[in-house]
């Protein structure tokens, strides 16, 4: 049974959705039009006018009121995640809470220093004439298209950074999570933003590419790799920046020295967190032969021991949507096909009336089957023996992906030097699945993985421009280098040009 379904095309676009966790309706939805979205993003260019005359500490404060909402309001939170997505109970509160909290309350608190205008200095000796300040200018109206996987963390991170930065936003959630992004609105709301500041369009696909065409100075994408590409070619064609997060197929390469509890405990954490639907999900673990069968043990042992319900306090909760699950089963069944051998799970899970995909080990895998290439994102342990770290290195490398990836070894250098090596946006050493957290760490695929980085000051500078004002220190006077031209001036620079580069103290000067 589809999890949403068009139920009405005209005179708009309707859908019913249902929960994954019981298959029972649980909302409808209509589709705003290229007009309604439109006229969306004309409000919201009003409210953004208004907004971006407060300072940023002014800004903060709102901030700050959406952290009291989200504090106060846990409860509400995770009981609408679960009963959209079907989440564990644990990751609606670690994901969507917990994730939130700590996003909000690192740009309130930093936003202000992120943003302040900056003085910069010149090189050389351009720096005796000329002095530089950067301000960082709001974009205007932001474009924010979201999937379905963190429906609250992925909307409110980028969310809170573009408004303290002073934009407004228009924000497209996924169809299969529509509930969720009006949670976000009314917390929003409720703490006080503008209204029209903040924007929800409901909708699919087709709402998403009207959202790029309405006029918004700037697009905020997570989502798949198909999709992402057509985003790009929109937002090139409007000549408008956009930041692309995308798919992945995280590989953990593990070492034969590694500390084998932790290593099997971060393979089942890093592929079943989440019911295997997050982008830095780990989806290929290669493991040195030298260990292969100790810790091929352990990770069965625990993933035995993991339960599955559809009440919540769950430990690998629902698979969100149908067409995910079909993805899952085919994967699987190609690489059943080709030769891999099921541990633990393999299938649908056939206690449960709703969407649940058992906790699965898998070995003998190969990639030429589609488990090890395409984007699964299920509760699925893959796991391939490797003849030593090489080659693991090189398999892991061996993908259209580049979001993240995990090294498991006891040896610190080694961790680094390998870490170094992985063709991907990041990489965790001895730990797994949490550089989006880390809002120090830039993050951002590459590969296909995506374009751009975002988080951080980089991040929330991200949705500014960055605007260098260059004065000249005295203001007055002839200006050098002017007109007119002539023989003198010319062997002058020349002569200079030998000075300044041509000789030790010049080259130190410059
Ligand atoms: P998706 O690409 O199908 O949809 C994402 C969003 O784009 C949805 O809101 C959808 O309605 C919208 N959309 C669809 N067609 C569009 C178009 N032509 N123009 C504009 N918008 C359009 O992705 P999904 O299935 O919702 O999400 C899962 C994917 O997201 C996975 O590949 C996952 O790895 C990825 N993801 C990446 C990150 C990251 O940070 N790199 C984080 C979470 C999820």
């Amino acid at each position: 049974m589809a999890i949403y379904e068009r139920i009405a095309d005209a005179p708009r676009r309707r859908y019913r959705v249902r929960s994954p966790v019981s298959l029972a309706p649980i909302g409808e939805f209509e589709c705003a039009t290229a007009e309604d979205v439109r006229a969306a993003v004309e409000r919201a260019r009003k409210a953004q006018a208004s907004w971006a005359e407060l300072t940023v500490a002014q800004r903060t404060a709102y901030a700050w009121r959406l952290l009291d909402q989200f504090v106060k309001r846990q409860d509400e939170i995770v009981d609408a995640v679960i009963q959209e997505t079907g989440k564990a109970r644990s990751e609606a509160i670690g994901m969507e809470v917990f994730a939130c909290c700590d996003a909000i309350a690192y740009y309130a608190k930093r936003a202000p220093r992120f943003l302040a205008p900056e003085k910069r200095r010149i090189h050389g000796l351009l720096g005796f004439a000329k002095r530089l300040r950067l301000v960082y200018k709001p974009l205007g109206v932001v474009g924010l298209i979201t999937p379905w996987n963190g429906p609250v963390v992925l909307t409110v991170n980028p969310l809170v950074q573009a408004l303290l930065a002073g934009n407004a936003v228009v924000h497209k959630p996924s169809e299969v999570t529509p509930f969720s992004a009006l949670l976000v609105k009314r917390l929003s709301d409720d703490a006080g933003f503008p209204p029209d500041l903040y924007q929800v369009v409901q909708g699919d696909g087709e709402t998403g590419a009207a959202l790029i065409e309405a006029g918004v100075d700037k697009v905020s994408f997570t989502g798949s790799v198909a999709t992402g590409r057509k985003v790009a070619e929109a937002c090139g064609r409007r000549l408008i920046p956009a930041t692309l997060e995308l798919g992945g197929k995280d590989a953990m390469i593990v070492c034969a020295d590694a500390d084998l509890e932790r290593a099997a405990q971060g393979a089942l954490l890093g592929s079943c967190m989440n019911t295997g639907h997050y982008c830095c999900g780990t989806e290929r673990i290669y493991v040195d032969e030298k260990i292969y069968d100790p810790f091929v043990e352990k990770v069965v042992a625990a993933a035995q021991q993991l339960r599955q319900s559809d009440t919540g306090e769950t430990d690998v909760g629902a698979v969100f949507w149908d067409r995910q699950m079909e993805i899952i089963e085919g994967h699987m069944a190609d690489a059943v096909a080709k030769g891999a051998k099921v541990l633990v799970g393999g299938r649908r899970n056939p206690t449960l009336p709703g969407l649940y995909y058992e906790p699965t080990v898998v070995v003998d895998v190969s990639h030429d089957m589609e488990l090890m290439r395409k984007e699964t994102f299920g509760p699925i342990v893959a796991i391939q023996k490797v003849r030593d770290e090489e080659e693991a290195l090189r398999l892991a490398n061996d993908s259209e992906y580049g979001l993240n990836g995990n090294v498991w070894t006891t040896d610190p250098e080694k961790g680094q030097r390998l870490a170094e090596r992985m063709e991907t946006g990041g990489v965790c050493v001895n730990d797994m699945a949490i550089t989006y957290g880390v809002p120090e760490a830039p993050f951002g695929g590459v590969k296909a993985s995506g374009v751009g980085q975002v988080n951080g000051a980089q991040g929330i500078r991200g949705y500014c421009h960055a605007h260098p004002i260059l004065a000249d220190r005295k203001g007055k006077g002839p200006i050098q280098g002017g007109y007119p031209y002539n023989r003198k001036s010319q062997q002058g620079m020349q002569r200079f040009i030998r000075l300044l580069w041509g000789t030790p103290l010049g080259r130190w000067l410059a």
